[in-house]
């Protein structure tokens, strides 16, 4: 099942790479991955859009043997929901998108789409069907134009600038003197870090995928920004399954399902009052929370 065995940053590092760029554009697997993948890939195509009904069924997984990095992981997302992925750093949140997107594949257990194997979707068309929202958004060396269109390259300027509208982001760029032509550079010296996720949230518009992923930013953003960020992400929630890695209790709090984990393993999974009634390791967390912010 493994098929990389390269040091854990450099693999760290191009998975962000990977998935930041992706936002529907399989392309950018294709550049990195190419024949590696293929050659095992599924034959039969992607019919039409998916619901975003994502199941994990006793799903193990290890990068290293055995070192189980992945512990009988089971649950369910309906079509249309929230689910928080919550727990220390090294937990296996990031693991678990990995996995749903297919950059590894599990060892033990199954994951569904739609009462699927995931393993009989094609890659490419698996990930066009997915959206993702880091917190360091991926930009390429182009116009902003240029940038958002990677959500869809066959989209028309009209569309493009629809997406940006919706995104919260058209305003700010047409305060640019160059417009939706400003060139932007991957180190994103042209806008602020703020202006970076609406574009990338822009391109996830564009691409309109049934599944979502997002990392909440921990880096603090103007409260202006983080407002419009906020409202552009609700919108682009609206109908879509998503995967939010969660810093923010107010974020966890809203979500429809909350898993939280610990080396692997899923110890607890229920929405906010289920886990406060538990009075878990999601209660204490909660707890010590409130107790840190509450100036
Ligand atoms: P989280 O996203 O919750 O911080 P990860 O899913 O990134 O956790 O990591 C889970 C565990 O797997 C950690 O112990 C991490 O060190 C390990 N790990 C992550 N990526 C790799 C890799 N590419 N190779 C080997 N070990 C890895």
């Amino acid at each position: 099942a493994r098929q990389f065995t390269r040091p854990l940053n450099d693999l760290a590092n191009q998975f962000n790479t990977i998935l930041s760029a992706v936002a529907g554009a399989e392309r950018v697997f294709d550049i990195i991955d190419e024949a590696k993948e293929d050659a095992h890939d599924a034959p039969n195509s992607l019919q039409q859009k998916l619901s975003g009904d994502v199941r994990f069924a006793s799903v193990y997984f290890s990068y290293e043997q055995g070192i189980d990095t992945l512990e009988d992981v089971s649950f369910h997302a309906k079509p249309g929901e929230v689910v928080a992925l919550v727990g220390p750093t090294g937990a296996g949140k990031t693991t678990i998108i990995s996995l749903l997107s297919r950059f590894y594949e599990v060892e033990k257990g199954t994951i569904y789409i739609d009462n699927k194997d995931i393993r009989e979707f094609p890659r490419n068309e698996l990930r066009e069907q997915m959206g993702i929202v880091l917190q360091d958004s991926f930009l390429f060396d182009t116009t902003i134009k240029e940038n958002i269109r990677y959500g869809r390259l066959e989209a028309t300027d009209e569309e493009v600038i629809a997406a940006a509208k919706s995104a919260n982001a058209h305003t700010f760029i047409t305060q640019l003197d160059q417009g939706y032509d400003t060139m932007l550079d991957s180190n994103g010296s042209a806008i602020s870090q703020g202006q970076r996720q609406l574009i990338s949230i822009a391109r996830a518009m564009l691409a309109n995928p049934s599944i979502l992923i997002l990392d909440e930013a921990t880096s603090s953003i103007d409260t202006i920004t983080e407002i419009k960020i906020n409202e552009a992400l609700s919108k682009l929630m609206e109908g879509r399954t998503t995967f939010v890695i969660a810093h923010r209790l107010n974020t966890i709090k809203h979500a429809d399902k909350i898993l939280v984990l610990e080396h692997g393993k899923v110890i607890e999974q229920g929405n906010h009052a289920e886990l406060l009634q538990s009075r878990g390791f999601y209660a204490n967390l909660v707890t010590s929370q409130n107790t840190n912010q509450s100036s």
